[in-house]
């Protein structure tokens, strides 16, 4: 391909001249004819010279004799605006073949007209190869990636990264699993040897804002390493296939500079599902997203390059591009909690002069839910607002009144409000609490009240073994411990939000699984009443002709109904029992946004003296 661009560019160069010239010079005459006076013509005329004449509008054009048979010598001359009333009976006379011709009027309009549409086709094709080739002069040898890439951030042009990991704060667990890559991009050969093969492809996912572009400038500012980088309004071009184009060169190049990092950012845009787009199934988004699933097969696994992309919505990307031997490999990046808010205004005010009275940890406290970007921008509205008054240095109350005015005006980010913020710390605590004080439910793992995906907070819990089946008590637990946001808001705070929606919705998914398909409930007994064939797990619902009388339905409403509420007074009777450990988790929750195991047994151990036992059964019964 490479060889073949200054050819192929070249010929419709060569085409279009070639149709240029045939128009401008229909019959080429092979002697150029030589322009002479009107006397002179009419006396070669008179002198019997000539042997015939084109007459065109004002232009004769006259054959002479020749000694031999062939033509003789032809010479052009003006007839006179007044006309000549003479010529027509001397040329009679002479016996001379006149042809008269039709005149081309307004000739250089005509020709414009006629050459427009092949100078549009030129236009188009020098922009098309413009974009694959550069243009220009130096178009026609073809470019390398680096001018290919524009400004992007490719090592050479843009010099060498000085992003390093220290400038990414926080996001621990994201950077160690990108550090180990550094260490195989620095020494391939260490782990080759051993015959293993690291992934090529690592996704990162995040909400905006997270710092995954950074994380991964980060990547080749540590590694030292050629950095190739393409990002959304690059994979997609208006002409078809040149997003696809891209892509290849771009990992061609990668493979000849190995060891190298290729960094695709905003996946999503590319690599959304196939097959949804509009442009019938084949439109440029999808061929840029098949080059890119072909290049990734296409190592061979011992080039040292790794491909990295970010995305944050990786709900949305192609399931092919997460297969094994391509993005197989993820790491997730969060929102900041406390912690980590401080340390990322602690990087962005590095260069900042902020005055005495400003303390960042109590700036982190009260920015709950900001991304890292979010917090640079309130940086570097602060800077804004101090320099506005002329200060020397930024104070604390522009970084309130910054504040308040992003908290204002974003509806983008996920900030909290502090009474929302309270009962968000109470909800989550609600589940936690009642995760690790039931005996059959998982214990919880990590708990949070930073928004994540949609949800504003969340607990993760985490089974001690596996489970293949569920036992009545474990799922009876577990509905207890999905209900017990409500019930400790409704215990607590003496009122409901609509904050409950999706625990509801999925305790009241798991009750109908266990009334309709799993026989747990005494009043219906073991008789299958599934309205749909819905997978309380997996949430898939596909409908199912009813096969039970309507009677039965209503039994199991109540069935259902029953668990719920059952759940829900279990949940209630365990907070009550241990209200004081309680609190103190949602203090402890509320300070420090996200807790993990070893914190929460702390908080839930301390008051708890009746920890492990079931409430009696009887309060919900
Ligand atoms: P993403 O790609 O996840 O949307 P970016 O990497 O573009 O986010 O982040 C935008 C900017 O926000 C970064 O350039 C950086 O200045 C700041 N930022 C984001 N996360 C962090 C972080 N963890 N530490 C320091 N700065 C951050
Ligand atoms: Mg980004
Ligand atoms: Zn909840």
């Amino acid at each position: 391909m490479q060889n073949f661009r200054p050819l192929l560019i070249l010929l419709p160069v060569v085409l279009a001249l070639l149709v240029l010239f045939s128009l401008i010079a229909p019959e080429t005459p092979t002697t150029q004819p030589t322009e002479v006076a009107y006397t002179e013509f009419k006396r070669d005329l008179r002198d019997a010279r000539i042997a015939s004449v084109v007459v065109e509008g004002q232009k004769i054009e006259a054959q002479m004799h020749a000694p031999n048979e062939e033509p003789g010598a032809t010479v052009t001359t003006y007839l006179p605006e007044f006309g000549d009333p003479e010529l027509l009976p001397l040329l009679e006379a002479q016996d001379v073949r006149v042809e008269v011709r039709e005149v081309v009027e307004n000739g250089a309009a005509v020709w414009l007209v006629a050459l427009l549409p092949w100078v549009i086709i030129l236009g188009i094709w020098f922009l098309i190869w413009r974009r694959f080739a550069g243009g220009g002069a130096g178009g026609l040898g073809g470019r390398d990636i680096k001018d290919f890439l524009g400004g992007s951030a490719t090592k050479e042009t843009a010099g060498p990264i000085k992003v390093r990991f220290a400038d990414v704060a926080g996001q621990e667990n994201a950077k160690r699993e990108v550090a180990e890559l550094v260490e195989y991009l620095r020494q391939p050969q260490k782990y080759t040897a051993l015959g293993a093969e690291v992934p090529h492809g690592v996704l990162l996912v995040g909400p905006p804002g997270t710092g995954k572009t950074l994380l991964a400038r980060a990547l080749a500012g540590e590694a030292g390493v050629p950095f190739f980088h393409i990002s959304a309004s690059e994979f997609i071009e208006v002409f078809v296939g040149v997003g696809a184009s891209r892509v290849r060169k771009m990992f061609d190049e990668a493979k000849k500079r190995a060891p190298c990092i290729i960094f695709m950012d905003e996946l999503d845009s590319v690599g959304r599902v196939r097959g949804t787009g509009f442009g019938g199934g084949h439109d440029e988004r999808e061929q840029t997203l098949n080059q890119i699933l072909a290049e990734m097969d296409g190592f061979s696994g011992h080039e040292t390059v790794i491909v990295l992309a970010a995305t944050n919505r990786p709900d949305v990307l192609d399931p092919a591009l997460l297969r094994p031997g391509r993005f197989d490999r993820h790491v997730s990046l969060e929102l900041p909690d406390r912690n980590a808010r401080t340390q990322i205004l602690r990087v962005h005010t590095r260069h900042v002069p902020v005055a005495e009275d400003v303390d960042l940890a109590t700036v982190a406290a009260g920015t709950p839910g900001f991304s890292g970007a979010d917090l640079k921008n309130l940086v570097n509205e602060a800077a804004m607002a101090a320099a506005r008054t002329g200060e020397k240095a930024v104070a604390m109350r522009h970084f309130e009144q910054m504040r308040d005015r992003i908290l204002l005006g974003t509806v983008r980010t996920l900030a909290i409000k502090p009474e929302e913020r309270h009962r968000l710390a109470v909800h989550e605590s609600g589940h936690t609490a009642v995760a690790y004080y039931l005996p059959e439910s998982d214990p919880p793992y990590k708990v949070t009240i930073i928004p994540h995906g949609r949800a504003l907070g969340g607990m993760q819990q985490l089974p001690e073994e596996e489970r293949h089946t569920l036992t009545e008590a474990y799922l009876r637990d577990r509905l207890a411990v999905t209900l017990a946001g409500r019930a400790a808001e409704h215990l607590f705070l003496d009122s409901i939000s609509s904050g409950a929606e999706d625990d509801i919705r999925v305790a009241t998914q798991l009750a109908r699984a266990m009334v309709g398909r799993w026989g747990m409930s005494e009043e219906i007994g073991p008789i299958d009443v599934r309205e749909s064939d819905e997978h309380p797990f997996l949430g898939r619902e596909i409908a199912q002709p009813r096969h039970f009388s309507e009677a039965t339905a209503e039994a199991a409403d109540t069935a259902v109904r029953k668990l719920l509420k059952e759940a829900e007074c279990r949940a209630t009777e365990v907070l009550k029992a241990h209200r004081g450990a309680f609190e103190k988790l949602v203090a402890e929750l509320e300070a420090k946004e996200t807790l993990e195991r070893p914190r929460i047994k702390d908080c839930l151990d301390s008051g708890a003296a009746t920890a492990g036992t079931e409430p009696a059964a009887t309060a919900c019964a």
